[in-house]
């Protein structure tokens, strides 16, 4: 078994590879930006691809994470696909700090194209997940959520009203595009999202995201491991 993480940001991944002990691939996809990690566990091949950085910073955002995922599967041919990342979450929907979800559904809320239904529906994506995602956080108790994706860390009036309209609950800015790239390929794609933020609590959200991303990501470790030894152990 072949397990491909695809994470956005070093912080998110860091306390997972130094979990595993998992060593970087130099130049493995020179000259794209993306890194690979790869080692294994339980006799499965675990491999973490990252966006990679640019000018001194992470890669976060739709098209480092299609470049990611496009990669990742046609060079590694992964058996399934994890996105794995920090999100803004609802307090009106129970939501806490640190909190990790599993997602079960997918999309854009930041494409408004005006069309017809057919246009309407292709840009807000929707893409398949991976079908084992409801036992699997029924199993290891975790809460389950639609992940919405758009381009900014913010969130503008018009994002809120798509949100609720499709029943969004953790807004991050890769998932739709890790979504989109597995619809292509059929590669079975889960999400572990841990909340930095929430969306309607009040607060600046780049200070909050600040403030708990270091506590969100090692319950974002936590997480994964119970969900590496869960898929190693089927
Ligand atoms: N300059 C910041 C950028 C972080 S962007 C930094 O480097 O620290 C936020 C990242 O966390 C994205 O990868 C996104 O997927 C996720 N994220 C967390 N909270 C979010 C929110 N409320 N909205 C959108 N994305 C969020």
């Amino acid at each position: 078994m072949r397990i491909c993480y695809v994470v956005a940001m070093v912080a998110e991944a860091k306390p997972f590879i130094e979990r595993y002990g998992i060593k970087e691939v130099e130049g493995f996809f020179a000259p794209l930006p993306c890194l690979l990690y790869e080692g294994n566990v339980n006799g499965a091949i675990l491999d973490v691809v990252l966006n990679g950085q640019q000018q001194g910073s992470d890669l976060v955002g739709c098209e480092a994470a299609s470049v990611a995922t496009l990669s990742a599967i046609q060079r590694l041919h992964p058996d399934i696909i994890i996105n794995s990342g920090t999100c803004g979450a609802f307090r009106s929907n129970g939501a806490e700090i640190a909190e990790v979800y599993i997602g079960n559904g997918v999309m854009f809320h930041d494409r408004r194209v005006p069309g017809d239904d057919a246009w309407g529906t292709q840009s807000l994506g929707n893409y398949p997940i991976w079908e084992g995602s409801a036992q699997l956080a029924q199993t290891l108790g975790f809460k389950m959520g639609k992940v919405t994706t758009g381009s900014s860390l913010d969130m503008q009036p018009c994002d809120l009203s798509i949100i609720q309209e499709h029943g969004g609950e953790l807004k991050d800015m890769e998932g739709a595009a890790v979504g989109f790239v597995c619809s292509l390929f059929k590669t079975p794609i889960l999400y572990v999202k841990s909340v930095t933020d929430l969306c309607d609590g009040g607060a600046e959200t780049f200070e909050e995201f600040s403030r708990n991303l270091h506590h969100a990501c090692e319950t974002l470790k936590k997480a994964n491991e119970q969900i590496i030894e869960y898929l190693t152990q089927r």
